[in-house]
């Protein structure tokens, strides 16, 4: 068990002990592409740990696409409400990209980090991270321009589910980047004429990391920056 707990480094992250108290009765299950693991408003039952799946934080406003408030891979937790004592989030948690994580009993975190001074440091941390992590998204938005966001946003998406085959389509990209498909499609022409990226209906495929990581803004190593400065 514990050789497949660290494939989550934020449960790598937890001392032995900890790890093993959090996991007790817990499950590694299998997501599907484009399911729905939160919903605005209803009772999280659930939290996840993902370890091979990335799963996209979206925020929605009536009337308006959704957007992208957050990606969440094998660095991280989805459900991070309940770690802050929330009984439910206003943002969907939908999964992006397929694979496995571990899911735990919402009410079985509450005391385990009720009982854990330990775990409550490390997953607090962890909030704080995120925190720092959409405030740099936000400025991301609002100063960098969109081929240097989408190479930045695939190579986190790249990292959070150890592949460089990516399922994307450019309609869920547009999601993501909060712009319109037509110009994500530019994008994305002008990376595949570059020969960093190769896609086909739906299917993306990171052939470059390094043309990639010249490509991205700034936001890319920022992001890795801050997770390795607070996740000790
Ligand atoms: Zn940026």
């Amino acid at each position: 068990m514990v050789h497949r707990t660290l494939e989550n480094r934020l449960l790598g992250k937890l001392s032995l002990a900890d790890r093993e108290f959090l996991l007790a009765g817990s499950e590694v299950v299998a997501l599907s592409a484009g399911g729905t693991l939160l919903s605005p408003g209803a009772p999280i039952a659930h939290v996840y740990f993902p370890t091979d799946c990335a799963i996209a934080m979206l925020a929605t406003i009536r009337g308006q696409p959704r957007t992208e408030a957050g990606l969440v891979g094998r660095e991280g937790i989805v459900g991070l409400s309940v770690v802050l004592g929330a009984e439910s989030t206003s943002l969907c948690a939908i999964v992006q990209s397929a694979g496995h994580a571990w899911q735990v009993d919402a009410a079985h975190l509450r005391h385990c980090l009720a009982t854990s001074p330990t775990m409550r440091d490390c997953l607090h941390s962890y909030a704080h991270v995120r925190l720092l992590q959409l405030a740099q998204s936000l400025a991301c938005r609002s100063f960098h321009g969109l081929d240097e966001r989408l190479a930045c946003w695939l190579l986190m998406t790249r990292d959070r589910v150890r592949s460089n085959e990516l399922p994307l389509t450019h309609d869920f990209l547009s999601d993501m980047l909060g712009v319109r498909r037509a110009g994500v499609t530019l994008a994305a022409t002008r990376l595949r004429e570059s020969n960093f990226i190769r896609y086909s209906r739906g299917h993306l495929e990171v052939l470059d990391t390094a043309g990639l990581e010249a490509s991205a803004c700034a936001c890319y190593v920022a992001d890795k920056r801050l997770y390795a400065r607070f996740m000790h």
